[in-house]
């Protein structure tokens, strides 16, 4: 299938004199935003994705029977400090006020998330001033543990047993399918509690969610008259001949036909399921109890707060380990991975003529905003290379 409208290519000129033939695998955020830029300087970008629809993880459709807009491969907050990403995503489309206040069920109770003052006023039945919190939480901590190695480690000289077996143990155990002592202490850098009552989830300075979700805002930038955009077309080495580059968005060990061994990672089922109203009063609910199989419920509905829908759509989360089958979610990234990852990488880097970017080219967790910045920096530097006559690097960012 190939993404209408039809589009017309221009052969234009950049400033080496010279229209390249660039190929983008991945229709997702890195291929899109790259691809825009080198077709903005006149070079043919064909962008192809073995995906029916275009958008990548980000992609968003309307339920048919309810019309609510719908986060398919799970639900996605654009938050960014970074003000040229910002007004690049405006460009593209209309933002709405959007912030995340995410709740936890635990328990038996239900609780306000992240950790902050009214969550621990509930969940020690007192009214502490954030002073008086401060000095209460410091006196939980387990100051025993004077070098943290574990994730349970950190957890525990931050914040004491309590609050790290209501609201970090059981769901960490279940997002990651491991016990925290087999965790890095570094998932944990900064003590993460907040001693007032803002609850809102990310710190950013700009924090919204695009009107008509994320796969219209996605065609916007892949509407230029140099792109042509491929679906349901899976990558084979013959559409690299007689390209001048290839940029692969999609995973680092699926370039080379995963040959030294997969990369591990998490992957996620959605139980999807209705119902009439409001199943559960806000978009996220988490659910920390290790008896309860599912990590959290998103209610989709609530990610548009300003459309108005009787039904409502819902996706229990479950997370498992990623099989040949699955779809890539999270890197593990432990020791094991990282040792692998070292092969790829120097595998990438005896590859001329291809630059690898994005979460899965990468390896990396990488939220929107920086998957955008990431884009934008990788196209300016392939011009450069181009412009000086030198080849463009395997890695724009590094993945270590
Ligand atoms: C569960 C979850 C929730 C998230 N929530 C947020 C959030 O709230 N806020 C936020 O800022 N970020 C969030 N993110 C991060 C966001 O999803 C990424 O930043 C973004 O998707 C990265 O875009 P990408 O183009 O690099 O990768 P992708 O979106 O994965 O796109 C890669 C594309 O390449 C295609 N592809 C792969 N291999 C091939 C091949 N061989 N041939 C053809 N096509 C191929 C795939 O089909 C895919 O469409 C979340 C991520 C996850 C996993």
């Amino acid at each position: 299938m190939t993404l209408p409208p039809a589009r017309i290519k221009q052969n234009g000129q950049n400033k080496t004199g010279r229209n390249m033939q660039i190929l983008l695998v991945g229709a997702g955020l890195s291929g899109a935003v790259i691809g825009r830029k080198l077709a903005e300087a006149g070079h043919s970008c064909r962008i192809i994705d073995a995906r029916p629809h275009i958008g990548g993880n980000c992609h968003t459709e309307r339920d048919a029977d309810t019309g609510v807009m719908m986060h398919v491969y799970g639900p996605h907050i654009f938050h960014t400090d970074d003000e040229g990403v910002w007004n690049y995503v405006n460009e593209f489309t209309e933002f709405m006020p959007f912030q995340n206040r995410v709740k936890t069920t635990s328990q038996g109770a239900v609780y306000s998330l992240p950790v902050n003052l009214l969550t621990i006023n509930q969940f020690f039945d007192k009214t502490m001033r954030p002073d008086e919190a401060r000095d209460f939480i410091a006196a939980q901590a387990d100051t025993t543990i004077t070098d943290p190695q574990t994730f349970e480690e950190q957890a525990l000289r931050f914040v004491g047993r309590d609050l790290y077996e209501a609201f970090f143990k059981g769901y960490t155990e279940k997002q990651w399918g491991c016990s925290p002592t087999e965790l890095p202490a570094s998932i944990l850098k900064r003590l993460p509690v907040r001693f007032n009552y803002d609850d809102n989830y990310f710190f950013h300075k700009f924090q919204g969610m695009p009107r008509e979700g994320y796969t219209p805002m996605i065609a916007a930038i892949l509407d230029h008259p140099n792109i042509t955009v491929d679906l349901d077309t899976a990558y084979t080495p013959d559409m690299a001949e007689g390209v001048d580059h290839v940029f692969w968005s999609g995973a680092l060990d699926g370039y080379f036909g995963f040959d030294l061994g997969r990369l591990g990672y998490r992957t996620l089922d959605f139980e999807r399921f209705t119902h009439d109203g409001d199943y559960q009063g806000c978009a996220v609910m988490n659910y920390g109890d290790r008896d309860v199989p599912y990590t959290r419920i998103t209610e989709h509905k609530h990610f548009s707060p300003w459309e108005s829908h009787q039904g409502s759509v819902c996706y229990r989360e479950f997370s498992r380990e990623c099989g040949p089958d699955d779809i890539p979610y999270y890197p593990i990234r432990l020791v094991e991975e990282k040792a692998l990852l070292d092969d790829y990488i120097a595998r990438a880097e005896a590859t001329p003529g291809v630059t690898f970017v994005g979460r899965l080219g990468t390896y990396r967790y990488l939220d929107m905003d920086v998957t955008i910045r990431e884009a934008l920096d990788t196209a300016a530097l392939f011009l450069d290379c181009a412009a000086k006559g030198k080849p463009a690097p395997a890695f724009a960012v590094s993945p270590r």
